[in-house]
C-alpha cells in the first residue's frame, strides 16, 4: 500500500515527513486508529530521544535523499538505524525483533503535534543483547 493508492486506504492516513534540513523527505501511510507511539529505552534510543510510531515495510517511501541518509547498525547488526548526514536526525529504523517493521521518529511528521501522539508506553530494551 502506498499513498498514491487512495482506494486502498480507506480511513488511513498519509503522512508527509522530513528530517530537519530538509534533504530526506519520506512519507507514510498510518493504519486506522490511534497510532501506536511508544519509546523505548535502550542503549540507543534513550540516547535519541524520540518518540516513534510503527509501520510496516512497504509503507513508508523515502522520497528524496535516500542518498543522504546514513545506516547506523550495531550489537547484532540486524536493525537498521537511519539519519540524516547533514543534520544528524533519526528519521527511522527497520526494528531487529521484526524486520517487517519500520520505526518512525514522530517528531519528523509534518502537521503533527509529537505530544498529540504521546503515550505513556515504554518499551523496556535495557536488557536487550
Ligand atoms: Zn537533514
Amino acid at each position: 500500500m502506498t499513498c498514491t493508492d487512495p482506494a486502498e486506504q480507506g480511513s488511513a492516513r498519509c503522512l508527509q515527513a522530513s528530517c530537519h534540513c530538509g534533504t530526506v523527505r519520506f512519507d507514510l501511510v498510518l493504519p486506522p486508529g490511534k497510532p501506536e507511539v511508544r519509546r523505548c529505552n535502550c542503549s540507543l534510543c534513550r540516547r535519541k530521544g524520540a518518540a516513534m510510531l510503527t509501520v510496516r515495510v512497504g509503507q513508508l517511501r523515502i522520497l528524496c535523499g535516500s542518498d543522504r541518509l546514513t545506516l547506523y547498525r550495531w550489537n547484532t547488526g540486524t536493525a537498521r538505524h537511519y539519519f540524516c548526514s547533514q543534520c544528524g536526525i533519526y528519521t527511522h529504523h527497520q526494528r531487529r525483533r521484526d524486520p517487517l517493521q519500520i520505526g518512525v521518529n514522530v517528531g519528523c511528521l509534518e502537521g503533527v503535534d509529537p505530544i498529540e501522539f504521546e503515550t505513556s508506553e515504554v518499551r523496556d530494551g535495557k536488557l536487550d543483547p
